[in-house]
């Protein structure tokens, strides 16, 4: 039986296609058994068959081993959302991994090597929400003396809510997910660490949850290090002692903006890549947007793609040649001479990818 492994390919949109297509050359180039398939998406699938996510394009990513995304806006949201919730995607793993050569705005960011763990499917993620007006009849507490959510919303010309929700179940799969992930890096040398953030002090419903559901978890890896910090208290340790941290498990808005800040402590979004796994697929997509302010210019680093698509290829059972690449990724960094302006060079995408094959060629 053959062990070919189908990838479903969307490059994304405004500045991302230009990071993903000399990436899916790369992985091309490294000759190994995977099909790489290109369904319709976005912009051109709207023009020419109406809808942004066409029922082929869910077909294909159904039918595919893993799917493989540059990053998305407008058109493309939809296939995100189906990518998620869709398929179930709860563990959204997002490492920040400093190497020598990488333009980290820290004197000291040797070491620096942690995951943020986003849960992926709850919170505030969710996007429900609406007018203020629609909880009038709950006759809640605006928390100001004497007065209902309804007196507040009326005297300041009414407002919005949104639904920040966290669910028992939900917050045991992934503190599980973050213990069995410290307890892989361990395996590695890592230092076997989990650190969950809250704000359990100001939100006790939702984030109270999360911490309690985390704290009676943590006694079952006792092989792994764990602690909690209030999420304001963490984004200070985070910036005054990053080494510190391995993984770090978090829900999903604060997991979105501390990958970000991790990101920020590396030498910024064009390195960081993530992988998406739920009970029974995966997606992997760089955590950057669509850097729609460089489109166009060649200058995106495609760094976060290229290390998306290792973890893509750890997933699928490429263990070996997704270190090679890593590590062949770490040599450019340190030779320095071709590096994207980003990291304070002046290559272009594409003779960044060319430096990178000619290592791998080596
Ligand atoms: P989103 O909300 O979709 O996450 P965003 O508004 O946060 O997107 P990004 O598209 O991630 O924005 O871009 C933020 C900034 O980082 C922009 O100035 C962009 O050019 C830059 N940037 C993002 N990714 C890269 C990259 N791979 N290489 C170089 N610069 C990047």
């Amino acid at each position: 039986m053959s062990d070919r492994k189908n990838v479903v390919d969307i490059p994304g949109d405004d500045a991302a296609p230009e990071a993903m297509h000399p990436v899916i050359d790369l992985l091309q180039a490294l000759a190994l058994d995977i099909n790489f398939e290109f369904p319709p998406y976005g912009d051109d699938a709207v023009k020419s068959l109406g809808t942004g996510f066409p029922d082929e394009t869910r077909a294909a990513i159904d039918a595919a081993d893993a799917t493989l995304f540059g990053a998305g806006s407008k058109d493309s949201t939809e296939i995100v959302r189906y990518l998620r919730w869709g398929k179930g995607t709860y563990a959204n793993v997002r490492p920040a991994r400093w190497v020598p050569g990488c333009n980290s705005p820290l004197a000291n960011p040797q070491n620096i090597d942690l995951v943020i763990l986003r849960e992926n499917l709850e919170d505030l993620a969710l996007g429900i929400g609406g007018d203020l007006e629609e909880l009038y009849p709950l006759g809640l507490s605006s928390g100001r003396a004497k007065s209902t959510l309804q007196d507040v919303g009326e005297a300041f010309g009414g407002g919005k809510y949104a639904i920040k929700m966290i669910t028992e179940g939900g917050t045991e799969r992934i503190v599980r997910f973050s213990f069995e992930l410290a307890r892989k890096r361990k395996a590695a040398g890592k230092r076997g660490k989990v650190t969950c953030g809250t704000k359990h002090n100001l939100i006790p419903h939702p984030d109270g949850l999360f911490l309690e559901v985390s704290n009676r978890i943590a006694p079952d890896y006792p092989d792994i290090e764990y602690e909690n910090w209030i999420i304001d208290d963490f984004a200070r340790r985070l910036i005054a002692e990053p080494q510190e941290f391995d993984v770090v498990v978090l829900p999903s808005l604060y997991g979105d903006i501390f990958s970000d800040a991790a990101g920020g402590l590396i030498g910024g979004l064009g390195l960081c890549p993530s992988g998406c796994y739920g009970e029974d697929y995966a997606y992997f997509e760089p955590i950057h947007g669509t850097a729609p302010d460089i489109m166009g210019q060649n200058i995106i680093n495609p760094t976060a793609t290229i290390r998306t698509a290792t973890m893509m290829l750890r997933h699928l059972g490429y263990g070996e040649t997704a270190d090679h690449v890593d590590r062949t990724i770490d040599k450019v960094y340190r030779d320095g001479d071709r590096l994207t302006p980003d990291q304070g060079g002046t290559a272009s995408t594409t003779q960044f990818c060319e430096a990178i094959l000619e290592r791998l060629r080596e």
